[in-house]
Formats: C-alpha cells, sequence, structure tokens
C-alpha cells in the first residue's frame, strides 16, 4: 500500500512527492528543492517519518523538477533513475538556472535508464514507467496501477496541459500522449501532477480545455 505525500518547492512551485510504502522504503520524485529550509523540510519529513529512500526519480529534467537532485544525491546516496531522451535536458538545466537567476549545484552522479513500459518496484508495489512525450522529450509518468494513480509530471495538470515551447517540446506530441497513454487510463485514476492541485483522469477528460479525447 503506497501513500503519497507532496511538497510545493521554489520559486516556480514545483510539486515534489514522496511515495512510500508501510515498511517505511520510499521513492523520491522530482526534487524540486531550492532553498535550505526546503531541503530541511523535506530531510525533516523523512527523518520524522522514519522512512528510508530507495529512489531518486525524475519524471523530467527541467530546472525546477531538479534543483535537488545533488542534495538528494549526496544526503541517501542515491543513483537518478530518469528516461535516457531526458538526458540533454538534465545537462543543460543548470545554464537554464542561470538564466532565470536560479543557479543550483548540478547532479553529479552516476544516471539508471528507465524504459518505456517497465517496471519499477518498490517493495511489494509497482509503478509501470509510460512514455509521454511533448512537454519534454523524454517525459515519464509513473503509473501505479493497483492503486489507481499516476505522477504525471508537466504533461497533464488540472484544467491545464504543460508548456511546448521549451527546446525539445513538441504541441501535436504532447497531446497525443495525454490521449494515447493518460486517456486511455480509468476515470477514477488520480493524478499527481507537477504544479497545482491533484485531479482525475476522468475529470480532465470532461474538463479540459486544451486537450479532449477524440470521440468515435
Ligand atoms: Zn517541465
Ligand atoms: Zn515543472
Amino acid at each position: 500500500m503506497l501513500t503519497v505525500k507532496s511538497f510545493v518547492f521554489s520559486p516556480l512551485q514545483e510539486n515534489t512527492y514522496i511515495v512510500h510504502n508501510e515498511n517505511g522504503e520510499c521513492c523520491i520524485i522530482d526534487p524540486g528543492c531550492y532553498f535550505g529550509n526546503e531541503r530541511n523540510e523535506l530531510k525533516e519529513f523523512l527523518h520524522e517519518s522514519g522512512l528510508q529512500p530507495k529512489y531518486l526519480l525524475n519524471t523530467h529534467c527541467h530546472l525546477d523538477h531538479v534543483f535537488g537532485n545533488q542534495f538528494v544525491h549526496e544526503t541517501y546516496r542515491l543513483t537518478l533513475h530518469l528516461h535516457e531522451l531526458e538526458k540533454p535536458v538534465l545537462d543543460y538545466a543548470p545554464t537554464f538556472g542561470l538564466d532565470w537567476g536560479l543557479p543550483f549545484d548540478p547532479y553529479k552522479g552516476d544516471l539508471i535508464f528507465l524504459r518505456e513500459n517497465g517496471v519499477l518496484r518498490l517493495g511489494n508495489d509497482q509503478f509501470v514507467i509510460l512514455l509521454t512525450p511533448g512537454h519534454s522529450p523524454g517525459s515519464i509518468c509513473f503509473y501505479c496501477e493497483a492503486q489507481q494513480f499516476i505522477i504525471s509530471g508537466d504533461v497533464l495538470f488540472r484544467e491545464s496541459i504543460g508548456r511546448s515551447d521549451f527546446p525539445g517540446g513538441d504541441q501535436q506530441e504532447l497531446e497525443r500522449s495525454i490521449r494515447e497513454k493518460l486517456y486511455v487510463l480509468p476515470d477514477k485514476v488520480l493524478v499527481y501532477p507537477g504544479h497545482g492541485p491533484v485531479t482525475t483522469i476522468g475529470f480532465e477528460k470532461q474538463n479540459n480545455p486544451y486537450v479532449q479525447p477524440l470521440h468515435h
């Protein structure tokens, strides 16, 4: 049984997720903690909850999702997991940080590449990796079918979608990812996005003003 805890971090208001099981094993997804107090908040939560971080995961590597990668790597000795197509985005993030006036310490560890439709296990639970490009070339979502929730990164938001005007973005590809990878999931699936509130697949199919399901 997995539990999802979220934090909103950095001036870019990014959602960082901790997903943990009843044995205290957890994944840290998109650690966007930028300031020292945000890093302390994350660390104290993990400590006080008695959680043991097992994985450092990125849905994609825009700077707001990777600010805390190096901090998590150093603090918990975790190796970053991401899709291979995000490597150039990860490499470029520190330059983006300088351009945006948000310099940060880049990730310096090894990389482990996650594959489309691969399975990531945390104890008795598992996520399937969905490849959902368009916002970023190697955007992935972590889908827990047994508990009907998905960590969607910046692909799908409540009544909105991710931007496609960053390098490697593609509007048509983004729409295709949402229709063919996300809108095919059951309506009740909870969506934990990279920004803003939680939503569901069914709510977005009904109400999303940018991408509607195709009707046959
Ligand atoms: Zn993004
Ligand atoms: Zn973002």
